[in-house]
C-alpha cells in the first residue's frame, strides 16, 4: 500500500477517520482475504490516493449473511425510529461537507463548489426518504366478498445490492440507499471503483448515525464479479443499478434466476430543443449550462443540441462566447469550472468522437485540445453541422462535446429527438405555450424540463423510458422500488 501518497489526502481532511481503504460489512472495516487491490488515482493529477481491496467470493456471500441477520431487527423498528437514524446520517453528512467534498474532488476530479453541491444533493434525498418512511401506506379496498375486510399493507422487499457510478460518487448512493433504509431493506453497496472513498466516508458516517452493523455495507471488489454474485443470490431481492445501459442489460439478465425486483438507471443522451421564438442568447448560456456540467460527464448532458435555423446562428455564436470562458483545471483550486474526465480513456473516447464528426462533414467552431492542462482534460468543443450518421448524434460522449443541429419545424424536431435508443430527459426552450404542450406530449422521455436546466431533487420522480432504464428514483415513487404490497383478506367476519 502507498502510504506516502494515501496520507496526502487524509492530511486534506478535517476528520481524517473519514478516509478509508477498506470494505465495510457488518460494521467491520475489511481487507481482502485473496491479498487483491485496486488503486485510485486522482484524474487531474494522475497521482494514486490511495488503494483499495477486491473481497473474494465468500466475503461478498458474508455481506449477505450480515444483511440478513440485520434485516430481522431494522424492519421491526417503528418507522420514525428509522427516520431518526436517517435523520442523523443527514445532519453528519451535512456537519462534513467539506471533507466529503474534498474527498468527491480528488477522487472524481470535479470542482470544489460543485462537489459541495452534491454533498447538499445527496444529503436532501436522505432527509426527503427518512419522512417518507413514516408515510409507506397500504389501502383499504372496499369487499366484493361477503363479510370480508380486505386491504393492502407495504413491507420492506428485503436485502437491496445498489451498485453505483462514479460521476455523482456520493448522491447516486444516498439516493438509492435513504429509500432502501427507509422502507426497512438493508443495503449492499458496490460503488464504482474509480470513486469508493466518497461510499467509504457514507459508511463511517452512516455508524456514526446508529445505523446498525450489518445494514449499510460496501463491498469492493472486481465489478463482474461481484454483481455476478449479488444478482445469483436469492437473498438479494432488490437490485438497483446506475450505470451504463451496456452494463445494465448485463445485470437485467443476470437478475433473472432469481426474478428479482431490478431498478435501472442508464444512459441518457438528452436533446436540448430551442424554438424560433427564443432570444438566442439565453437559450445559449442554458445549454452551455446543461452541457458542461461535470465535464460532460452526467446522464443529463444536453448532448444533441435542435436549434431552429431561424435562430441557428446567433445561437452557436453566443454559444461560443460562452464556452470560451469556462476554465478547465484541478477541481481543488478556485475559478475551475470544468475538471478533468475520469481517465485517459474517456479522453481518448472523445477524441474519437470528435475525429468521427469531422471526418463526416461536422465543422469545428471551437476546441483547442494544444490548450489542455493535463492528460486526463478535455478542452471543450462546439461542433456545428451535426448528422445522424455521426456516433456524436448517436452515443453518449460524456465529454465536454456539443454538437449543434438546425431544424425546420417542431415536428421535424420531435422526430429528431425521439430518435435515439434512450429516453431519460429531454430539455425544450421556448415561450410558447402552444409549442410547449406539444413537446411536453409528443417527447418519448421520462422527464422533459421547460425553460430550465436544473430538475432533479428528492420530491420528483428521476427515471428514463426505452434503453435509459426501469423505475423512478426519489420523489413517492423512489420507495416503492424498495417496497412489496402484500395483499390480506380478512374472511368470516
Ligand atoms: P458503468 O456501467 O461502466 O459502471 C457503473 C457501475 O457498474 C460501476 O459500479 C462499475 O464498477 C460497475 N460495472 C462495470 N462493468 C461491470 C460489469 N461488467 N458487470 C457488473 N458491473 C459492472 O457506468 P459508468 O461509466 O460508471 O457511468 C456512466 C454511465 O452511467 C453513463 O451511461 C450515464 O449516463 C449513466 N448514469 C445514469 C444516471 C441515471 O440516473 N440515469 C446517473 C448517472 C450516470
Amino acid at each position: 500500500m502507498n502510504m506516502k501518497l494515501s496520507r496526502t489526502l487524509s492530511t486534506m481532511l478535517d476528520d481524517p477517520r473519514l478516509f478509508r481503504q477498506h470494505a465495510y460489512v457488518n460494521g467491520q472495516w475489511t481487507h481482502g482475504e485473496g491479498g487483491r487491490e485496486e488503486a485510485v488515482f486522482d484524474p487531474a493529477t494522475g497521482e494514486a490516493l490511495g488503494y483499495i481491496p477486491w473481497l473474494e467470493a465468500h466475503q461478498i456471500r458474508a455481506a449477505v449473511d450480515a444483511a440478513e441477520a440485520a434485516f430481522v431487527h431494522w424492519r421491526a423498528l417503528r418507522a420514525d425510529e428509522r427516520c431518526e437514524r436517517l435523520l442523523a446520517w443527514y445532519d453528519l453528512l451535512l456537519a462534513n461537507r467539506e471533507d466529503l467534498a474534498t474527498i468527491m474532488t480528488m477522487e472524481q476530479g470535479k470542482p470544489l463548489p460543485d462537489a459541495r453541491g452534491e454533498v447538499e444533493y445527496g444529503a436532501s434525498f436522505v432527509r426527503w426518504f427518512a419522512e417518507e418512511g413514516k408515510r409507506t401506506f397500504g389501502e383499504t379496498i372496499p369487499s366484493h366478498i361477503p363479510n370480508a375486510a380486505l386491504g393492502t399493507i407495504k413491507e420492506p422487499v428485503g436485502i437491496a445490492a445498489l451498485i453505483t457510478p462514479w460521476n455523482f460518487p456520493l448522491a447516486m448512493i444516498t439516493r438509492k440507499a435513504a429509500a432502501a433504509l427507509a422502507a426497512g431493506c438493508p443495503v449492499i453497496v458496490k460503488p464504482a471503483g474509480e470513486t469508493p472513498f466518497s461510499a467509504l466516508a457514507l459508511a463511517e458516517l452512516a455508524e456514526r448515525a446508529g445505523i446498525p452493523a450489518g445494514i449499510f455495507n460496501v463491498v469492493l471488489g472486481e465489478p463482474a464479479e461481484v454483481s455476478q454474485i449479488l444478482c445469483a443470490e436469492p437473498r438479494v431481492r432488490a437490485l438497483s443499478f446506475t450505470g451504463s445501459t451496456r452494463v445494465g442489460r448485463l445485470l437485467l439478465e443476470q437478475s433473472a434466476g432469481t426474478v428479482k425486483r431490478v431498478s435501472l438507471e442508464l444512459g441518457g443522451d438528452a436533446p436540448f430543443v430551442v424554438g424560433p421564438d427564443m432570444d438566442p442568447k439565453e437559450a445559449a448560456f442554458a445549454a452551455v449550462a446543461a452541457k458542461f456540467q461535470t465535464s460532460g460527464q452526467d446522464c443529463l448532458a444536453a448532448d444533441r443540441i435542435l436549434v431552429h435555423e431561424s435562430i441557428h446562428d446567433e445561437f452557436v455564436a453566443h454559444f461560443a462566447e460562452r464556452m470560451a470562458a469556462l476554465t478547465l483545471g484541478n477541481g481543488l483550486e478556485s475559478e475551475v469550472d470544468l475538471g478533468p474526465l475520469i481517465h485517459r480513456q474517456a479522453v481518448e473516447k472523445a477524441a474519437g468522437i470528435v475525429d468521427d464528426a469531422l471526418s463526416k462533414g461536422a465543422t469545428l467552431v471551437a476546441g483547442d485540445q494544444s490548450a489542455a492542462p493535463g492528460e486526463n482534460f478535455f478542452m471543450p468543443v462546439l461542433l456545428t453541422g451535426l448528422t445522424r450518421d455521426m456516433r456524436l448524434w448517436q452515443e453518449e460522449s460524456f465529454a465536454p462535446i456539443a454538437g449543434v443541429m438546425a431544424y425546420a419545424d417542431d415536428d421535424e424536431a420531435i422526430a429528431l429527438a425521439n430518435d435515439t435508443q434512450y429516453g431519460l430527459a429531454a430539455y425544450v426552450y421556448t415561450h410558447d405555450i402552444r409549442r410547449i404542450w406539444k413537446f411536453l406530449r409528443a417527447l418519448e422521455f421520462g422527464m422533459v424540463s421547460v425553460n430550465s436546466v436544473k430538475m432533479t431533487g428528492p420530491p420528483v420522480p428521476f427515471g428514463g423510458v426505452k434503453q435509459s432504464g426501469l423505475g423512478r428514483e426519489g420523489g413517492t415513487t423512489g420507495i416503492d422500488e424498495y417496497l412489496e404490497t402484500k395483499y390480506y383478506c380478512l374472511g368470516a367476519l
